[in-house]
């Protein structure tokens, strides 16, 4: 039995690898904002240190993984909202459980997006976070879009992500990250709702090479895969888990 935490466990991707883990006989810790073990706020300062005393307390002993999946969509308001959420939540949750990820040799599975790429890496909100400025990379977002705000904050974790794998390899734990494409979630079906939005991430989904969208447990198949023994050498990949479409849209860049 291994010793896993996550966020985001109530829905959608989380909750389908939650019970993939479960069904696996592992334990699985789970903070979400609706419903877990620790019930907290990512958003904010105090429900982040809520979630990582709240793990740590329940992993004493250390962790095999941690997965940061909790995320909003890109049609979330204000945008700030998704810069906290996806962005310096995850950072700061890694970061608070880091020597508990050392003591069992763990590592962290990364929840980014087929989205990332298409934000530049020199993109100044993209920086601002890299830098680790909440209040400028909040207050720039608040004058740009939904789309920058999302797939920026999934480059920017990608990012840190590839940054930090060399230190964090030579104190025992891997960094990975998975990048979904579509999947039918509560996030996507918010996407899909939305005035703006909606019709352009349908026809992206009718685009996706494989001829449909995916459902959770394509995904977390491979994120269970990812956080198990049989990819002990897996250390600071990105695995795009999206029918083909990064590959479609950008065949000559890997
Ligand atoms: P989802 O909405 O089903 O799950 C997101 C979870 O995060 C929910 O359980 C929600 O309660 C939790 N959450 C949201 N705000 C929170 C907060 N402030 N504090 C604590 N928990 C909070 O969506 P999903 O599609 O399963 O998304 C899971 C992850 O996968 C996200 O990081 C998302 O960005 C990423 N992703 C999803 C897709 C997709 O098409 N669905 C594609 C690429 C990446």
């Amino acid at each position: 039995m291994r010793t896993y935490a996550m966020t985001g466990g109530a829905t959608g991707i989380g909750a389908q690898l939650k019970q993939q883990l479960l069904d696996a006989g592992h334990k699985v810790i789970s903070v979400d904002i609706k419903e877990g073990d620790i019930l907290a706020d990512l958003s904010t300062a105090d429900g982040r240190t809520a979630a990582i005393d709240g793990m740590r307390a329940m992993a004493p002993d250390g962790l095999d993984g941690f997965i940061p999946c909790a995320g909003l969509p890109p049609v979330a308001k204000p945008l700030s909202l998704i810069t906290q959420v996806n962005y310096f939540a995850v950072i700061a949750t890694v970061e608070g459980l880091r020597d508990l990820l050392e003591k069992k040799k763990g590592s962290v599975l990364f929840v980014s997006s087929n989205s990332a790429p298409m934000i530049p890496s020199d993109d100044s909100y993209i920086q601002s976070c890299l830098a680790g400025d909440e209040e400028a990379a909040c207050t720039e977002i608040e004058g740009r879009d939904g789309h920058t705000a999302y797939a920026g904050a999934k480059r920017a974790i990608t990012m840190w992500m590839r940054r930090h794998v060399v230190e964090w390899a030579a104190s025992g734990v891997r960094l990975n990250a998975v990048a979904p494409g579509i999947t039918m979630t509560p996030l996507t079906e918010r996407v899909y709702a939305d005035a703006e939005l909606g019709s352009v991430m349908k026809e992206f989904g009718d685009s996706v090479p494989v001829g449909r969208t995916a459902q959770p447990a394509d995904i977390a198949n491979v994120m269970r895969f990812m956080l198990s023994d049989e990819s002990s050498y897996l250390c600071g990949s990105l695995v795009f888990v999206d029918g083909g479409s990064d590959a479609m849209l950008r065949p000559d860049d890997f």
